[in-house]
């Protein structure tokens, strides 16, 4: 624990491990018995904590893991000498040469790539480990699925290249069930060109967290990718997923740091963009845009102190927010407040906090910043 953990608490997250254990297990029990599962701990786990995370999931039965980098692989492998990670984005041509060296499997969008990554490990006298990746609609990487059987037959020939999986991913499976469904017989008239190919003895993975909502479960998919959801987050709203009631795993809190009384159109924070309306009590929070309260919450957001919600009242600053309590019989400094999670019967969602920013849940756990220290639930407490 680095030191700041012992100093009293002004903003911290929580992560309760035992919900995202209880996640995985669930999300896992509404698939079919056969599909592996690849928990994606890319930026820091969304933002929980890699190593922690990571451990947990592991525990729970995670088959792989996928992140975005090279130093996030390293960490992830510094943790566990044997676990299989995949690197999902792209490598820059300075890291292919250490791809051996952490012992990870990498994704071959293209050509160029299938003799950067043959010349790499020819060069190190070992074979690495490679996901295909077919672009069927997402526009980011993996080869066009037109053009897939180049890149799978160049894969074939290099006798330093392991091909272990192929896979694709979805633009729009959060709103657009019938784009997802074109993607997915994209995907599948591509497989179906690799004839040679025992597909059963490769991963074959597509479904994000969103994806699981029109999963199939016969045809070629072995595997699932899972971000979000294992986060106790439902990719949207009415998402079909409630039904795997994933528990929250993240919560977000900071603190009263003053209580204060002021008068009727005293104007409030930079820029003076809101006005108070009537005699006042306002308390100052010990958090701002520095730990991951959005600016955009200015005049907006809303917390909760004493299982109320508090509207925030102008800018968020770097370091403090102020909120109305004017309402509020005892409200002193020191209490805890509640920006994402649950206090006595209320509660603020990632989903809410997001929809104020005008942002995604995603977004929102990846802004948490590096000031705000993770504090680790497990089954014994804090
Ligand atoms: C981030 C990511 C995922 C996980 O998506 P969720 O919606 O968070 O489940 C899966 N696959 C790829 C390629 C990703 O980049």
């Amino acid at each position: 624990m680095s030191q700041h953990h012992q100093l009293p608490l002004r903003c911290w997250a929580e992560i309760d491990l035992g919900a995202l254990e209880r996640n995985l297990r669930r999300i896992r029990a509404s698939l079919p018995e056969h599909m592996r599962y690849v928990a994606v701990v890319k930026a820091d786990a969304y933002g929980h904590g890699l190593h922690q995370v990571a451990a947990r999931l592991m525990h729970a039965g995670a088959d792989l893991f996928a992140v975005a980098t090279l130093s996030e692989a390293a960490a992830l492998r510094e943790l566990g000498p044997g676990w299989p990670i995949l690197l999902l984005s792209p490598l820059v041509p300075e890291e292919d040469a250490l791809i051996l060296s952490h012992d990870v499997a990498v994704t071959v969008s293209s050509l160029d790539e299938v003799s950067r990554f043959s010349a790499a490990a020819a060069a190190a006298k070992k074979a690495i480990k490679v996901h295909l990746k077919i672009d069927t609609g997402m526009g980011r990487s993996g080869i066009w699925h037109e053009d897939a059987k180049t890149v799978f037959d160049a894969i074939r020939e290099s006798d330093s290249l392991d091909l272990v999986g192929i896979y694709t991913h979805y633009s729009s499976s959060d709103d657009d069930p019938e784009f997802t469904a074109t993607q997915r017989t994209r995907f599948r008239a591509a497989l179906y060109q690799f004839t040679d190919l025992d597909l059963s003895a490769l991963l074959i993975h597509a479904e994000n967290s969103a994806g699981l909502e029109t999963i199939e479960r016969a045809g070629p998919f072995n595997a699932v990718r899972i971000g979000l959801l294992q986060f106790g987050v439902l990719p949207h709203r009415g998402s079909l997923l409630a039904d795997v009631k994933p528990d929250p795993v993240f919560s977000f809190y900071t603190r009263v740091g003053l209580v204060k009384i002021l008068p009727a159109d005293t104007a409030i924070s930079y820029g003076k963009t809101h006005r108070l309306t009537r005699n006042s009590k306002v308390a100052v929070l010990t958090a701002g845009y520095g730990d991951g309260i959005p600016r955009a919450l200015s005049n907006k957001g809303e917390v909760l102190i004493a299982g109320r919600r508090c509207p925030i009242l102008g800018r968020v600053t770097m370091d403090q927010t102020i909120v109305d309590v004017t309402d509020l019989p005892n409200v002193s400094p020191g209490d805890r407040v509640t920006l994402i999670g649950r206090q006595e019967s209320a509660e603020i969602g990632v989903a809410e906090f997001s929809d104020w920013d005008n942002t995604i849940p995603w977004e929102t756990l990846c802004s948490v910043t590096k000031r705000v220290p993770r504090i680790y639930r497990t089954a014994l407490g804090l």
